[in-house]
């Protein structure tokens, strides 16, 4: 049986959005899917890309790993999800835009940096994630842990930093690459503050947030067809 928690949510949305997207759900299924987005965040419980940018099914293709990571392009014949994810999105469902979501208080990137100021971890090298958010060595090599920081502000340092990193790495993709020359693609990142709800978007160009307006205004699709 599911968790009891699972089993009623199910049960709300069944009786709620199910019945109001039926024909949402049956074109879909007829059509396939055709997002024009793809995102690449955090597992973090708190930082669902569906519900920040209150998407719609079919909307946004969603690649979510620990810390938001894009690993460099590396055809080893290893099992690489968010390489696959991203080859799918990019060559199969022809994306216009990837989105590189950070967020906040991110457990793993706080997990890299309070490894590197040699604080107890539960993770070690050998584990999956700790080889894993070993990936942040290259945004360590942009941001390095300065002397009157503590690892919490390294961190936070390193999330925004982390973003420039993956952009690049994304770039690393001779598919991505080459369809951002001719101007089929475009790559972004932003950056959810969990504790104000706000999104910030990243200048690629300068390593700065600017938050985004938060006013209310009447939400433009997030999907069209394919142009
Ligand atoms: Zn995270």
């Amino acid at each position: 049986m599911l968790p009891a928690d699972l089993h009623a949510g199910y049960l709300a949305f069944a009786s709620g959005r199910l019945s109001d997207e039926q024909a949402r759900y049956a074109t879909l299924a007829e059509e396939g899917q055709r997002p024009r987005t793809m995102i690449v965040g955090c597992c973090d419980s708190r930082v669902s890309p569906e519900v920040i940018f209150g998407a719609k099914p079919g909307e946004i293709f969603v690649a979510r790993n620990v810390a938001n990571l894009v690993p460099p392009y590396r055809p080893d014949g290893e099992h690489h999800g968010t390489s696959a994810a991203l080859e799918f999105a990019v060559l199969a469902l022809e994306v216009r835009h990837i989105v590189v979501l950070g967020h906040a208080r991110c457990g793993g990137i706080r997990a890299f940096a309070e490894r590197r100021a040699g604080q107890p971890s539960p993770l070690s090298s050998g584990d999956f994630i700790g080889a894993w958010i070993a990936l942040l060595a290259a945004v360590e090599e942009r941001e390095p842990a300065r002397p009157e920081q503590t690892a919490a502000e390294h961190a936070r340092r390193l999330e925004v930093a982390s973003l420039g990193q993956q952009l690049a790495n994304l770039r690393s993709f001779p598919f991505v690459r080459s369809r951002e020359a001719a101007g089929a693609l475009s790559l972004h990142a932003c950056f959810f503050d969990i504790a104000s709800g706000r999104l910030a978007s990243y200048d690629e160009a300068t390593g700065a947030l600017a938050l985004l307006e938060a006013e209310v205004r009447p939400r433009p699709r997030l999907v069209a067809e394919r142009c």
